[in-house]
C-alpha cells in the first residue's frame, strides 16, 4: 500500500459515506423528482444531505445547489453571476493563484468583453486586502478568490475581503474546495454571496459538489433543462452522491478540531525532518497562515516530476503543481506567482496529508524521501553537492 500523501488530490471516501450511499444505488434509487413513494424517500434523503451540508457552513439548507463538484460549481458562480449582471461594463476580480476552475472561467469570459484583474499574492501566498480594494472598478461585478491555496495551503484574508466586498456592494464568491473539513467555513462571517463546495476533497466520492448561493443573491443557471435545484442546476440529481456528500459533511464537523491538530502535528514533523535532512530545502508559503496538512517545498537540483516518479516507485504519493498543457508540463502558476523562478517552480513538490495519515506513515516517509533526493541530484547535471544553496525560507 502507497503511502498516501496526495489529499489535496483526492481522499479516499470513508467507510461512513460508502455506508450512507450504498442504500441509494441499490434498493432505493429512485428519481428523487418521482411522486411515488421510493422517489420521495430519495428526495427525503436528498433534503437531509441539503441540511448537513449547510450546516458545514452556516448556510440555510435552501442556499445549498448540488452541482457534479467544485468545478462545475466554481463555472456557475462565475459564469451565474455574469450572466445576472445587467451592468453595460462588467469587471471580475480574482487573483492570480486561483485553481483552474476558476481562472479558465475568467479567462474564457475575458474572450466575451469581461474585464478581469488578476491579483498578485505576496511572496508568501497570500492575497493582502489591501491589494484587492486598489483593484476594486466602478464597474466590478464580482470578487472570485478562494479560500485556501490547493498547492501551498496558504489561507487567504477572505472574511476582511468580504467586509470590502460588502462595503463596495460587490458579490463575493469563495472557493473553500481546499478548506471545507480543515478550517470552520461560516458563510455569513466571510460575508459570501457564492461559495463552492467538493465532495471528494472531505472523504466523499468524486463527481459531487455543491454551491452555496446566498438567498436573495442572483445568478442565472449555466445548464437549461428542468427546474431541479431551484431551477440553477437542472438534472436529475445524483442521489447517492449527494446523500454521501451530507454524510461525509457531518463527519467533517465532526473530526474537524481533532483532524486539525492530529494532522497539524504529523505535517509539522514531517517537514521539519525534511529541512533537517534535505540541504538547501525550502519550504513554500506562509508557515503559519495555512491549513493543517499541506507543506510544498522546493527541492534546488531534483525536478519535482522526477522525484514524483521516484517517491511513487518507493511507494509514496505525491504531486507537483505542474500542469500539462499541450504535451508540454508547466511550470505551477502559483508558484510562478509566489516569485519563484521557472528552475525552482519546476523543483517544487507538494505533500498533503489527511486522516487516514499515520504517525507510522510519517517516520517512514520521512526515512524514505532523502537518499530519493540524493540519488536525483546525483544525476542532475547542474547540481553538485558542493552547489552553494539557499537556505531555507521560513516565511
Ligand atoms: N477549486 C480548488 C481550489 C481545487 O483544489 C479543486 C480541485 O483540485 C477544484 C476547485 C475543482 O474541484 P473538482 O475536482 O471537484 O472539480
Amino acid at each position: 500500500m502507497h503511502i498516501y500523501l496526495d489529499h489535496n488530490a483526492t481522499t479516499p471516501v470513508d467507510p461512513a459515506v460508502l455506508e450512507a450511499m450504498l442504500p441509494f444505488l441499490l434498493d432505493d434509487f429512485a428519481n428523487a423528482s418521482s411522486v411515488h413513494s421510493p422517489g420521495q424517500r430519495a428526495r427525503a434523503a436528498v433534503d437531509e444531505a441539503r441540511e448537513s451540508v449547510a450546516a458545514l457552513i452556516g448556510a440555510k439548507p435552501s442556499e445549498i445547489v448540488f452541482t457534479s463538484g467544485g468545478t462545475e460549481a466554481d463555472n456557475l458562480a462565475i459564469l451565474g453571476a455574469i450572466k445576472a449582471s445587467n451592468a453595460p461594463n462588467k469587471h471580475i476580480i480574482t487573483t492570480l493563484i486561483e485553481h483552474h476552475a476558476v481562472l479558465q472561467t475568467c479567462q474564457s469570459l475575458e474572450k466575451e468583453g469581461v474585464a478581469v484583474t488578476y491579483v498578485a499574492p505576496n511572496a508568501s501566498g497570500v492575497i493582502s486586502p489591501a491589494s484587492l480594494r486598489r483593484a476594486l472598478r466602478p464597474e466590478t461585478v464580482l470578487i472570485s478568490m478562494m479560500h485556501a491555496n490547493n498547492e501551498l495551503g496558504t489561507i487567504q484574508p477572505v472574511d476582511e475581503i468580504g467586509r470590502i466586498a460588502r462595503e463596495a456592494g460587490v458579490p463575493f464568491h469563495v472557493d473553500a474546495v481546499q478548506s471545507a473539513s480543515k478550517l470552520p467555513i461560516d458563510v455569513r462571517k466571510i460575508g459570501a454571496d457564492l461559495l463552492s463546495l467538493s465532495a471528494h476533497k472531505f472523504y466523499g466520492p468524486k463527481g459531487v459538489g455543491a454551491l452555496y448561493v446566498r438567498s436573495g443573491s442572483h445568478i442565472e443557471p449555466v445548464f437549461r433543462g428542468g427546474q431541479h435545484e431551484r431551477g440553477l442546476r437542472p438534472g436529475t440529481e445524483n442521489v447517492p452522491g449527494i446523500v454521501a456528500m451530507g454524510k461525509a459533511a457531518e463527519l467533517a464537523r465532526q473530526y474537524l478540531a481533532d483532524d486539525a491538530s492530529r494532522i497539524v502535528a504529523l505535517r509539522d514533523r514531517f517537514e521539519s525532518a525534511l529541512c533537517e535532512t534535505i540541504r538547501g530545502i525550502r519550504v513554500n508559503g506562509d508557515r503559519a497562515q495555512r491549513v493543517c496538512n499541506t507543506t510544498n517545498v522546493t527541492v534546488p537540483g531534483a525536478s519535482g516530476e522526477s522525484l514524483v516518479i521516484a517517491l511513487d516507485l518507493q511507494g509514496i504519493a505525491c504531486s507537483t503543481g505542474a500542469a500539462c498543457s499541450s504535451g508540454a508540463i508547466e511550470p505551477s502558476h502559483v508558484l510562478l506567482a509566489i516569485g519563484l523562478n521557472d528552475e525552482d517552480a519546476r523543483s517544487s513538490i507538494r505533500f498533503s496529508l489527511g486522516r487516514t495519515t499515520t504517525a507510522l506513515e510519517i517516520e517512514r516517509a520521512i526515512a524514505m524521501i532523502p537518499p530519493v533526493v540524493e540519488r536525483l541530484r546525483a544525476l542532475s547535471p547542474r547540481y553538485s553537492p558542493m552547489t552553494p544553496v539557499a537556505a531555507g525560507r521560513a516565511s
